[in-house]
């Protein structure tokens, strides 16, 4: 009974078991950080935890070892374990082993020491003459290097205690080996100088290989692999283990061509804005420069427009004025001329009133002749044929003449004319025009009789070593303040409303203006509506000596 119970146990019972999940699955002792004997002698690593994580899943149906690798492949082979953890892919298909999918992937790269070099790259393994290189007796390896640099020199190792100590030699250019063991062998024997590049080859995918005689095995590894990786179990695992190692080196000069290729592209790129920014500036600035110069002009012509526009107003305002005063100070003295000469042929007038009638023609004829001397003269200084015709002419003489002209026509309104000698030097003379003198006295004492009705009108004159000073005063109807400049000008009379009473077309003071200027002296006037009017007049001349003071009273 007792013998029939182990045979059962042993043929029936026991490989149940195994098939029911007592997997056995190994891993080499000696590959930190994947998996190894911690200084405790304790087994872990980053394989170790996803086994366990793996377990911890199917009910711990995987029991894991740690043994020497030639032990593990031939136990592997005979059968006595199921699988083994921390294998690289062959990259051939193998009928007696599954693996399973990549548990993690592992890739090789330079270590260099940093006492001797600050940077390395492939291009610089490239480049070297002859580099010497330390790596694992592995043909791998060496052919990859090869094809880097067929000159390479090696040194082979055993180990990575031999691999970094080679590093020490200062003819060693660089060491391959798997990065993230490499870095933590570095990091756990001391070796500070070793650094890693960031340049990797070799990557491979490390995972399961498990006996073809346990799919189910297989099965669980590939099912377990896919939760933990779902549910971030793995992802601790390997922040715990790996992540350490497989951190890139951050240097400067990684990304010295990116920096210097950006730099360039970034300069390019600030170059040609500024060149459009200078040439925008300058365009702007002569668009501106342009726009101002056109707006200036604009301004001008505005202006010359306005001027323009304003003197086109008066000249028209002008030429009504000089129609409608010319019309009445033609047509007045004409119809006289007519209207008398036609009671002359009649013979039914005695000569007495015949010769008022003569009178009064000779009168109109004499209103038409000053209205086209006026209008003649005016024409003259307007189109500038008017010119100087200098002579000696004596003052004194001249006004005594003037006086007594206009005698007869104050004693005929009952005023009185007095013609009044200032100082003057001796002779009386001067040398100016005597035409235009002559035109600016008559005028306005021709005005200072007609704007007056009772008192009297003055000449006075006085003549200097420099000057011949005139004022020709009247007690007449005045002339308001408001009024007192415009007066100078053509065709304007100081008050409408007695035009139809005063005889004059408005052009007598403006041509004494002109003339007085042309003569090279200034006019002025005093004037109070009711009261009387002085006008009064200076000119340059030159006299020799003589100071005399004659009161020349001439009465009307
Ligand atoms: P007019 O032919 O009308 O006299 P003027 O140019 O000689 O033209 O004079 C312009 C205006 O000035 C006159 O119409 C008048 O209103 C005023 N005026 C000129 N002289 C005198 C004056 N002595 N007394 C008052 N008003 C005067």
């Amino acid at each position: 009974m007792r013998t029939i119970f182990y045979i059962l146990l042993f043929t029936l019972i026991l490989p149940r078991l195994n098939a029911m999940g007592q997997y056995h699955v190994m891993v080499s002792h000696n590959y930190p950080p994947y998996h190894f004997y911690n200084t405790n002698g304790e087994m872990v690593g980053f394989n170790i935890d996803i086994i366990k994580a793996i377990n911890n899943i199917y009910d711990n149906r995987i029991k894991i070892s740690i043994g020497d690798w030639e032990e593990i492949v031939s136990l592997l082979d005979s059968g006595e374990i199921q699988a083994v953890a921390g294998v690289h892919y062959p990259g051939s298909s193998d009928e007696k082993y599954f693996y399973t999918r990549s548990v993690i992937s592992t890739s090789h790269c330079f270590f260099y020491n940093s006492d001797y070099r600050s940077f390395l790259s492939v291009e610089d393994i490239r480049t070297e003459q002859r580099p010497k290189v330390v790596l694992w007796e592995n043909d791998v390896l060496e052919h990859y290097m090869l094809s880097l640099n067929p000159n390479s020199d090696f040194i082979f190792v055993n180990n990575y205690e031999e691999l970094f100590k080679a590093l020490q030699r200062e003819d060693v250019v660089c060491a391959i080996a798997q990065k993230n063991a490499g870095k933590y062998f570095a990091k756990n024997l001391n070796f500070n100088f070793v650094q890693a590049t960031n340049d990797v080859f070799l990557e491979r995918n490390m995972g399961f290989k498990v006996s073809s005689e346990y799919p189910e095995l297989a099965e669980i590894l590939n099912n377990g692999l896919e939760i933990i990786m779902a549910n971030g179990t793995y992802q601790q695992i390997y922040d715990k283990w790996i992540r350490e190692f497989d951190k890139p080196v951050n240097s400067w000069r990684y990304y010295i061509k990116d920096i210097i290729i950006g730099g360039i592209v970034l300069s390019l790129i600030i170059g040609i804005l500024l060149f459009f920014n200078r040439l925008l500036k300058k365009q702007v600035r002569q668009k501106t420069k342009h726009l101002q110069h056109q707006l200036e002009l604009n301004n001008i012509i505005r202006q010359e427009l306005e001027i323009a526009k304003v003197r086109a107003e008066v000249s028209d305002q002008m030429k009504s004025a000089f129609l409608a005063n010319m019309s009445h100070e033609i047509r007045t003295p004409m119809n006289g001329i007519l209207g008398f000469s036609e009671l002359l042929k009649s013979a039914d007038y005695g000569s007495e009133e015949q010769s008022y009638y003569i009178s009064l023609i000779q009168k109109s004829g004499a209103r038409m002749l000053s209205t086209i001397n006026n209008i003649i003269d005016i024409s003259k200084i307007e189109s500038g044929a008017e010119k100087l015709i200098l002579k000696d002419l004596d003052l004194k003489q001249m006004i005594q003449e003037i006086g007594e002209f206009f005698s007869v026509e104050a004693k005929e309104k009952g005023i009185e004319l007095v013609v009044e000698k200032g100082d003057c030097i001796h002779p009386c003379k001067i040398r100016t025009d005597e035409y235009k003198l002559h035109s600016i006295l008559t005028n306005l004492l021709k005005n200072a009789i007609k704007f007056t009705y009772k008192g009297k009108v003055t000449i006075n004159f006085s003549i200097s070593e420099t000057f011949a000073r005139f004022a020709i005063s009247d007690t007449g109807i005045g002339i308001s303040k408001d009024k007192q400049e415009v007066i100078f000008n053509q065709f304007v009379r100081a008050d409408i409303s007695y035009s139809s009473e005063f005889e004059g077309s408005g052009l007598g003071l403006s041509i004494t203006k002109e003339y007085v200027k042309m003569l090279g002296g200034i006019i002025w006037l005093e004037s109070e509506p009711e009261s009387g009017s002085t006008f009064y007049i200076e000119i340059p001349c030159k006299q020799p000596h003589s100071q005399e003071n004659i009161l020349s009273h001439i009465s009307a």
